[in-house]
């Protein structure tokens, strides 16, 4: 097992992840860091979730000059939001480094702001193609010092058609320059940019082993909606457990949920590796003897368990890799009992959830969260088996004397006093939960589904993708470019998903005609993304874009008929955009 501290980062990173309370290099990390701080190229198979973010931003961190005032790492990502996200992590793995400065450049914001910031000094530039590309041509970016250039998730930049653009920044990095290519899939395209452009690389690929799990009922539940902690604390008030391992990433994350969790009335205490051996053993006996129900543990403090009344696994994070997974759910369902897992899965941490059932060859069922009734019901079953149980374990003789002497002296009937002792029993438990309120829209905006946030600042996360299954109402919009110009159904989508913060799943039909196209967009657009729109360029036609009146219906991430083309049938497999044809004139470009 490899520490942060054996893979000889620089000290103000280090200090800075300890900070963070990242306990233990996840593979990705310690297979990719030592390679990258040697000066390798690497071409790694790694999907979000993995930890790949920090397994090139810390290695790219400790190489850093801060003196030189220049771009020395850039990293090409195919959206503004994984962009921006990526420059936020950077930020924080940097924060023990004094005078550091990272910028996202993306399309949609300011060309001036982004200006006068590189004017100023930057180490690292995390940008989307087009922009990069915007900015060489003006001679604005300067990259003659640059060591490293990252493709983060070169499968989506294939995919949104920015592949040309990606090489062609490659082509303007100086040649010594390490390169690092990160994709979750590896097409034949992104082989070949790999072959072309990176020197012997490392390669780097976490191969998922296989194991069966038949003692444990599996279940996730997708995240969304409700924040974790509520839902875990109602799956617990619904389930029947005896004791539950949390698993969790960070040894800071296993402390705090513990004490919320005994804020909420159960008996729960954290692991993580900062705490003695010893301390840790405490604690599982205690989970052992019953003293305490919840242990909230990182995967290295979990690791070997090993208490027969541990009936349920809740994954609260989900875990970087099968292998871990297997892992943390053989923890329960142990010495003959069979055991429960649940998995919190996050929308962009699907593919996750599909690894995991590759890998263990089993289904996992989704679950609703209890509904509230469901909640309730059960609260006010265990409050009357509780009274059972004082009725027949207990004398209450004096308590009968002193209620039915209270009843007298204040002449009430019985049933109010009772009433009065279940509420006080109750207090922190309602046996009646009142419906929450209803969050109210911010505007309008917010009512388009599909359609981000625009300039507002943006959340730390990346934005989830919720996809219900249901169809939502589109609009057929005219676009100016078409086979005419030589434009693909790629370079519509890449252009509009990133120009108006779409996500490309909510792109319907397109349907390439000679001198013009159309396309299907989600109805009730912005007044002010449709401007942008307008503006923007594909294969150097501004787009002119305008609505046609209304479309079919659409389901946004179910697999579409588009595109819908002329000419030879498209071969490039069942992914609409994977486009085999790579090599075109370049000629796209965004204002
Ligand atoms: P990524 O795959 O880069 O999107 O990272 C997924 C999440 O894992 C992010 O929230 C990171 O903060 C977190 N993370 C990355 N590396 C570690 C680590 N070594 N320990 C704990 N959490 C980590």
């Amino acid at each position: 097992m490899t520490t942060f501290t054996e893979l000889a980062l620089s000290k103000p990173v280090l200090s800075a992840i300890t900070r963070i309370g990242y306990e233990q290099p996840s593979p990705i990390q310690a297979a990719a860091i030592p390679h990258l701080l040697e000066g390798r190229d690497i071409l790694g198979t790694a999907q979000t979730g993995t930890g790949k973010t920090a397994a090139f931003a810390l290695p790219a961190l400790s190489n850093i000059d801060l003196k030189v005032e220049a771009p020395q790492v850039l990293v090409l990502a195919p959206t503004r939001e994984l962009a921006i996200q990526v420059a936020e992590a950077f930020q924080n793995y940097a924060s023990d480094m004094r005078g550091f400065h990272v910028l996202p450049i993306y399309g949609g914001s300011s060309m001036s702001g982004q200006l006068r910031q590189l004017q100023r000094g930057v180490h690292v530039v995390v940008g989307t193609p087009g922009r990069v590309m915007d900015h060489l041509r003006r001679g604005t970016l300067k990259l003659d010092k640059l060591k490293t250039v990252v493709l983060d998730e070169a499968d989506e930049m294939l995919r949104m058609g920015f592949i040309d653009d990606v090489t062609w920044i490659l082509d303007h990095t100086p040649p010594e320059r390490q390169v690092a290519l990160f994709s979750a899939t590896m097409p034949a395209v992104i082989r070949k940019v790999a072959n072309t452009y990176l020197n012997n690389p490392e390669e780097i690929k976490i191969e998922a082993k296989t194991a069966t799990v038949d003692s444990v009922t599996q279940r996730y539940w997708k995240a969304v909606g409700t924040n974790k902690l509520d839902a875990m604390t109602r799956i617990l008030e619904a389930e029947d457990f005896d004791g539950v391992i949390v698993f969790v990433r960070t040894k800071t994350l296993t402390v705090e949920l513990a004490e919320k969790l005994e804020a909420r009335g159960h008996r729960a205490s954290a692991i993580n590796g900062d705490m003695s051996q010893q301390l840790r053993e405490r604690t599982i006996e205690h989970l052992k003897k019953n003293k305490i129900d919840i242990v909230v543990a990182t995967d290295v403090a979990a690791r070997g368990i090993d208490v027969a009344r541990v009936s349920h696994v809740i994954n609260y994070d989900i875990p970087y890799d099968t292998e871990a997974y297997v892992h943390r759910i053989g923890r329960t369902g142990r010495a003959g009992r069979s055991g429960n897992a649940i998995l919190f899965v996050a929308p962009r941490e699907r593919n996750m959830l599909r690894s995991i059932e590759k890998a263990t060859r089993q289904a996992i069922t989704p679950m609703e969260l209890p509904s509230r009734e469901q909640v309730q019901t059960r609260r006010i079953d265990q409050f009357k088996a509780s009274i059972d149980k004082a009725l027949e374990q207990s004398d209450l003789s004096i308590y009968s004397d002193l209620v039915e002497a209270f009843v007298k002296e204040r002449e009430i009937a019985p049933e109010q006093v009772a009433a009065a002792l279940a509420f006080m029993a109750q207090q922190d438990r309602p046996l009646v939960m009142e419906e929450p309120r209803k969050p109210e829209r911010r505007d309008s905006r917010d009512a388009t589904p599909g359609f981000g946030d625009d300039d507002r600042p943006r959340r730390k996360e990346r934005k989830e993708e919720t996809f219900t299954g249901e169809s939502i109402a589109m609009e057929r919009f005219r676009i100016e470019v078409g086979h005419d110009h030589q434009v693909k159904p790629g370079d519509i989508v890449g252009a509009i998903a990133n120009e108006a913060d779409l996500s490309s799943a909510y792109i319907g039909r397109i349907n390439l005609l000679d001198d013009h196209s159309t396309v299907d967009l989600p109805a009730g657009m912005p007044a002010e993304m449709l401007q942008l729109l307008k503006k923007v360029r594909v294969r150097n036609q501004p787009l002119n874009i305008q609505s046609q009146g209304a479309a079919d219906d659409f389901v946004p991430g179910a697999k579409s008929p588009r595109p819908k083309r002329k000419g030879p049938p498209n071969r490039g497999g069942d992914r609409p955009h994977n486009r085999k044809d790579s090599r075109s004139d370049g000629g796209r470009r965004r204002s």
